[in-house]
């Protein structure tokens, strides 16, 4: 990983929409001075959190899209927008949703992610030694059903055919081949000739649709525009409503969409390059290759690797390309260059958040 370090814009604050989880040992300074801001989080593993505004907004902690207990913020707060990935090693990744991650000018990025790991230590030494013996068992299992492929050479194939990840008539044959060729390689392989838009398009709405399907504000995604808004996205019954959500955790209705109606955009040649960064960045990503790797222990491992990583590769492209459509529809963003990092901007965090076999620590 290279890169300047982070320097958040005064007006951001929209990591601060993520409900951080609060440690053992950072519970005794809200317990004594915050205790309503402390909370039991929802989910099957229950954790203690940082209290949101109205139960959907922002951190109870943020005034003026500033932290009120800076000192004392959790460790997942000084982290961000690093994450770090348990396989079977370490891995720091940076979301690519903070605005800041994109125009940072301070020192040494590199710097920043050792000191973020050597606080994090004792952290990693528990969660690497249970995530190395979840891909132990993970990858016996694939050699026991005859489906594995040496992860190294899967993601040297996908660097040497970035391009076909970026163009609708390979993204189309790939995602068709992945789910009938019994092992499938990218080596020679030639482009959809008669390109189906309709079912193209239905495929990158499907994706989309399916995490915007939720009536809970907190699972919702949003996307941090250029002028610091929060935009969030619901989909109900087909239909799409844009809303913004305000510093008290207020939603305010801007627009609605039919999904149906929104036309898929192919990027032009300057957010090609954008996007082909953005593959590049999935194809190193630890954490894509966990998600993958989940997908094929959830369908009881009948995928092959390669059909399982170049199928996920192309469908993540897609969903990503049908957001940029959407935000084109609804803002006017277009294809270029600026649009394919704003679509970035708006789907990393929940690419991040995709199941997966490891963790983040
Ligand atoms: S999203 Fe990034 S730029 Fe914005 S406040 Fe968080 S770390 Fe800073
Ligand atoms: S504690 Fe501070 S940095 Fe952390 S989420 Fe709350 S306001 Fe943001």
């Amino acid at each position: 990983m290279t890169g300047k370090k982070i320097e958040c814009p005064a007006e951001c604050g929209m990591c601060c929409l993520c409900q951080p989880e609060v440690l053992p040992e950072e519970r005794a300074f809200f317990r004594n001075n915050h205790p309503d801001a402390l909370v039991k989080s929802k989910g099957p593993i229950p954790y203690f959190a940082l209290a949101l505004k109205k139960g959907r907004g922002s951190c109870v902690f943020l005034q003026n899209r500033r932290c009120a207990v800076y000192d004392h913020r959790t460790a997942y707060c000084r982290q961000y927008p690093f994450h770090l990935y348990a396989s079977d090693r370490i891995h720091i990744e940076l979301d690519l949703s903070c605005r800041g991650a994109w125009y940072g000018t301070g020192s040494d990025a590199v710097a920043e992610a050792k000191d973020l790991v050597a606080r994090a230590d004792r952290r990693i030494v528990a969660a690497l030694e249970e995530s190395k013996a979840v891909y132990r068992e993970f990858y016996s299992n694939c050699r026991e059903a005859g489906v594995y492929q040496d992860p190294s050479m899967l993601r040297m194939s996908v660097s040497e055919n970035i391009s076909m990840f970026t163009d609708l008539a390979y993204l189309s044959r790939i995602m068709d081949l992945s789910q009938i060729e019994p092992v499938m390689s990218l080596q020679g392989l030639q482009p959809e000739t008669r390109l189906d838009m309709d079912a193209l398009e239905e495929a990158g709405r499907d994706l989309a649709m399916d995490s915007m399907s939720s009536d809970d504000p907190l699972s919702v995604p949003v996307y941090c525009d250029s002028g610091w808004n929060w935009n969030m996205f619901m989909a109900v019954d087909g239909k799409i409503e844009w809303m913004v959500m305000d510093d008290e955790g207020e939603l305010h209705h801007k627009a609605f969409a039919d999904a149906a109606d929104i036309r898929l955009r192919a990027p032009d040649a300057s957010g090609v390059r954008v996007l082909a960064d953005y593959v590049k960045v999935l194809n190193g990503r630890d954490s894509f290759m966990g998600s993958v790797f989940a997908l094929v222990d959830q369908n009881g491992y009948e995928d092959d690797l390669a059909n399982a990583y170049y199928g996920c590769m192309a469908v993540t492209v897609m969903d990503l390309l049908w957001r940029m459509s959407m935000l084109d529809h609804f803002m006017g963003i277009g294809c270029g260059e600026d649009a394919v990092r704003e679509a970035i901007i708006f789907y990393d965090m929940d690419r991040l958040d995709a199941p997966a076999i490891g963790a983040f620590v």
